[in-house]
């Protein structure tokens, strides 16, 4: 067997060949082969993933982070960053301001702004400018890994397989190259690390089982990246994803209808959530309550058709629609990682990774976190900050444990909700009826007085244990800002706030969050909890 040596192609091309160990042999097919030895491998360059690698590579580790974009069913691609950046909180609060300057626009008229026309939007100037900031972010993530000096490869990462050598776990993995080249050759590569960290998240799911879904839906892997406006939509689920879509669609002037099956915001507080829709729906949100679809079909027009049951009658109903956008959960990505191989247990209904409190799981040197993570928020902040504390803690720079306790969220509905702590449901089911006092206002925003806008929906809710100095267990806002309003009374809240300290907090005027440091009226007590005056 002839066996020719090269230097790694791949490395070639990224002129960063100097530093890879990695070399090619001819065995017939072109193999891979070489050892690399890091501290640290990072699969999965998504919000936890980079934080974590770039903690790790300033604490002076080898780490290597590998992260491969998997197109969307439709076909759709996008750079290194992950969800957040690409498909995520970064592309969807964009698409929230677009929509909000809609809302201002009509404001500014009322303010005496002169707007000659009829305003519109378009959609392909939006896209592009959106999509084009996001590109600068993956740039910025790579100059990042580059400047680090510290190894990326944007591979597929296929298998892990376990020996065990002085406390080493030994990674193996399997990528098909035509991946990157369109050449029908298998590579192995074999990496040695330390420790291995997964953190591949999550990507949305599709009904399978519902005709035409997968064929004629988009999911929002793909609604940032369309070139097009994707025109009169049903989006399918009632959570952060499809509300927040729901609700930019909307705000630019697209027909938009949300089908719910059950309820709003599972797991949120549900006074809220109701005037969340409530303010969607007097926005022009469509909504088909206990709805559930049946298929979806593409008529020879090209528009969609979609069936469902609608639950209240048992009857079918039909409507046709340009697009289809299915927010239906997501799944977690480790279909391609043989963690099964590994003995990495995963919750086996959620498919997600069981995982301690120092993110370690079943598997010792194997951790995961984010996304990914049985039991963990599915928020940016939490994978980041667990993210870099992991690192730390490998580091031996730390003992210091993510705290999941008490992360504050917003969905960034048109009207915005931002809470922090326990919804009022409970607050009740832990702590019983009796032992919680729930103070509560209707505030009315200055900036709605003059624009003439309805604030019915603005409202405030502080649940507090009962007496004492009424420790609050949860705090929750809908209003202009809330989650730059809620982030502020985070810090309050992790720090153990009292009703007390909320009252003697003296109040920034005129501001919506100044509302949070006067409520007074309790639901028990039956007063009309409407702020009147300044
Ligand atoms: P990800 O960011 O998903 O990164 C995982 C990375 O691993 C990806 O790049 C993926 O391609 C890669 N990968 C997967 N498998 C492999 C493999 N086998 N080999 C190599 N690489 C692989 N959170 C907020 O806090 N605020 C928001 O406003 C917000 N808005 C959101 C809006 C939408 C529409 C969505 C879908 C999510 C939103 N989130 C928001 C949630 C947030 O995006 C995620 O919680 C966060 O990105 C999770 O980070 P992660 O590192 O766990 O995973
Ligand atoms: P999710 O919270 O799991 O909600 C899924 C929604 O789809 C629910 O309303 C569910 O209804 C519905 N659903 C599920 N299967 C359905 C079906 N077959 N037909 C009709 N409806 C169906 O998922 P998500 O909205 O995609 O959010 C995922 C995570 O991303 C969130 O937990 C959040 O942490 C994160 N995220 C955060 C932000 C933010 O911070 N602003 C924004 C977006 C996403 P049921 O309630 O009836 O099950």
């Amino acid at each position: 067997m002839s066996n020719l040596r090269h230097t790694c192609w791949l490395c070639l091309l990224w002129s960063h060949y100097q530093h890879c160990p990695i070399e090619i042999e001819w065995h017939g097919i072109w193999f891979v082969t070489g050892t690399f030895d890091y501290d640290l491998v990072v699969i999965g360059g998504g919000s936890g993933g980079l934080a974590c690698s770039k903690e790790a590579a300033q604490l002076g580790q080898k780490v290597a982070v590998l992260d491969y974009v998997e197109p969307s069913v439709k076909g759709t691609k996008w750079g290194i960053g992950g969800t957040c950046v690409n498909v995520g909180c970064i592309p969807k609060k964009l698409m929230h301001q677009a929509a909000l300057l809609g809302t201002a626009l009509k404001d500014a008229q009322k303010y005496g702004w002169q707007i000659p026309g009829p305003i519109s939007h378009d959609w392909s100037t939006m896209a592009e400018a959106v999509q084009n900031h996001v590109r600068s972010l993956n740039w910025g993530h790579r100059v990042q890994l580059q400047d680090n000096l510290f190894f990326f490869y944007e591979l597929l990462f296929h298998t892990i397989l376990k020996e065990y050598n002085f406390n080493t776990a030994i990674l193996h993995f399997v990528f098909p190259i035509e991946v990157i080249m369109s050449l029908p050759l298998v590579w192995q590569i074999m990496l040695t690390a330390k420790n291995i960290v997964i953190a591949t998240g999550g990507r949305p799911k599709y009904p399978t089982h519902i005709p035409g879904a997968v064929e004629h839906g988009i999911t929002s892997d793909d609604i940032f990246w369309l070139k097009e406006s994707p025109g009169k939509t049903l989006v399918v689920g009632a959570s952060y994803v499809a509300l927040e879509c729901a609700g930019f669609l909307t705000g630019i002037g697209l027909e938009t209808t949300v089908m719910v099956r059950s309820i709003p915001l599972r797991g949120f507080d549900q006074q809220m959530a109701g005037l969340v829709t409530d303010y969607m729906e007097a926005y022009g949100t469509k909504f088909s309550w206990r709805s559930v679809p049946k298929s979806v079909d593409k008529l020879s027009s090209g528009v969609l058709q979609v069936t469902w049951t609608d639950e209240q009658t048992g009857k079918d109903q039909r409507d046709t629609f340009d697009s289809v956008l299915w927010a239906v959960g997501r799944a977690p990505e480790t279909k391609t990682l043989g963690l099964e191989k590994v003995g990495v247990k995963l919750n086996k209904e959620s498919g997600k990774i069981l995982v301690a409190a120092d993110e370690s799981t079943s598997v010792p040197n194997i951790y995961a976190f984010g996304d990914i993570g049985e039991g963990r928020p599915e928020l940016t902040p939490t994978a980041i900050k667990a993210g870099k504390l992991l690192a730390r803690r490998l580091a031996g720079q730390t003992n210091e444990l993510m705290n999941y306790d008490n992360v504050a969220t917003t969905v960034f509905t048109p009207l915005e909700y931002g809470c922090v702590g326990l919804s009022e449901e409970e607050a009740e089911s832990r702590h019983g009826k009796d032992s919680i006092e729930v103070y509560h206002a209707f505030y009315k925003p200055l900036e709605f007085t003059v624009a003439e806008r309805d604030a019915s929906q603005c409202y405030i809710k502080v649940v507090c244990k009962r007496g004492g100095d009424q420790r609050i267990l949860g705090l929750h806002f809908t209003g202009p800002n809330a989650g730059e309003v809620t982030q502020g009374f985070a810090m309050g809240f992790q720090c153990g706030a009292t009703l007390t300290h909320l009252k003697e907090t003296v109040g920034i005027h005129p501001t919506c969050a100044e509302e949070l440091t006067k409520v007074n009226v309790s639901k028990r007590s039956g007063l009309d909890a409407t702020v009147t005056g300044c």
